[in-house]
């Protein structure tokens, strides 16, 4: 049975809004950065609550509610609760239900923004003529908590007071009510929502296929810039458990710093992380699946690299998994280290030490082989 009750109605009200909000965000905002000037006040006022709206965004509704990627107590629940709301993305409640939908389902009629019916659908049509809405059925665990309950059901009093009454106070007490109105909100929220709906259209069509290259998600540099880390959508899709979006140390991932900066301070616990072992079997798989389709594509006369190409692969996923099972065994009896057990401990360090050499040339070897298949075929 379907988790959502199906409706094709044209939102009115959403339509005026946005179109309200990036109206005046591309007509009256500049005017005013022109005539008036914008005050030093009134840009630290806008970046703090772009940073706190897309981050309770990302870190909250996304990486918290939707996917319990970690857990936290009542104050870091309410903040994300309170700015989450000020973005202006509905509930907290409503968006995880329609998120869980997005994966459970994605690319079916059952995705509330399914890529499959275009990219301004997946942008911002779905919420104009909404097929989807949610019933909730799947998030029971997030409706047992009362601050989730409560900004559910009293959603506009906490936009009224997060996202318009206190940015417009704060600029009232600054001297600067119109620019903290047309900035602080208008230009935040058009801004901070365009970048969330860039998730669901420009990562389900551009950018690379990293860990799976079957899935409509993608991996796009420029769009984790914009939305604090979320751009490493095709990760997300593989893992969708995991704290983090941006995995290697050169990605950028604020909400994923910000986590373990919470996680550093005692403030948030029990992040979900997948093994690296696990991650790089996935990017080699995806690799695999990419060098044998494209040789299968070439041409009969070429089906004898796949022999080779094969043995490679097999070699470098059994690595893997030895290295995981070691890796594995070895935090275990780390964590119950004696007098006695420290000669096992050494012993278990050594040969994790071996198995990471073991990959990293087996991994050498992997791609010597993909860079000479894709020459090989680039010459044909
Ligand atoms: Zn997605
Ligand atoms: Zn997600």
């Amino acid at each position: 049975m379907s988790p959502c009750r199906s409706s094709r109605k044209f939102n009115l009200f959403n339509a005026v809004l946005f179109a309200s909000l990036l109206g005046i965000t591309v007509t009256l905002l500049p005017w005013y950065a022109v005539s008036v000037g914008i005050s030093r006040a009134e840009w630290l006022l806008f970046f703090f609550y772009v940073a706190a709206t897309g981050l309770s965004i990302t870190v909250g509704y996304h990486r918290l509610f939707a996917h319990r990627s970690f857990r936290t107590g009542p104050v870091i629940t309410f903040l994300n609760l309170f700015f989450g709301a000020a973005a202006l993305e509905e509930s907290a409640l409503h968006w995880a239900s329609l998120h869980r939908d997005h994966h459970r389902y994605v690319d079916t009629p059952q995705d509330p923004y399914n890529i499959k019916q275009g990219f301004w659908h997946a942008h911002i049509g779905w919420m104009l003529f909404w097929r989807n809405l949610p019933d909730y059925r799947n998030v029971k665990d997030l409706h047992a908590n009362p601050l989730i309950r409560n900004q559910h059901r009293y959603y506009p009093i906490w936009v009224a007071l997060s996202g318009i009454g206190l940015p417009l106070a704060i600029g009232a007490a600054t001297g600067h009510l119109l620019g903290a109105f047309l900035l602080a909100v208008v230009g935040r929220i058009t801004l901070v929502h365009h970048s969330t709906w860039s998730i669901n259209s420009i990562c389900h069509t551009f950018g690379k296929a990293t860990y799976d290259i079957d899935a409509s998600a993608r991996d796009h540099w420029g769009v984790a810039l914009l939305t604090n880390g979320e751009g490493y959508h095709n990760f997300h899709h593989r893992f969708c458990g995991d704290y983090r979006n941006g995995v290697r140390w050169y990605q950028w991932d604020p909400s994923k710093w910000v986590i373990a900066l919470l996680n550093r301070l005692g403030l948030a616990g029990n992040l979900q992380r997948t093994s690296p072992q696990r991650i790089l079997s996935a990017r080699t798989a995806a690799e695999y699946q990419r060098v044998e389709r494209a040789v299968r594509r070439s041409g009969r006369e070429k089906i004898f690299l796949l022999g080779q190409i094969r043995g490679h692969y097999e070699a470098l996923r059994t690595i893997l998994e030895e290295w995981e099972k070691l890796e594995r065994g070895y935090q275990r009896i780390r964590q119950t280290v004696s007098k006695e057990s420290r000669s096992t401990v050494r012993s278990l360090k050594r040969s994790l030490a071996e198995q990471h050499r073991a990959f990293v040339n087996a991994r050498r070897a992997w791609i010597s082989i993909l860079t000479r298949t894709s020459a090989f075929l680039g010459e044909a």
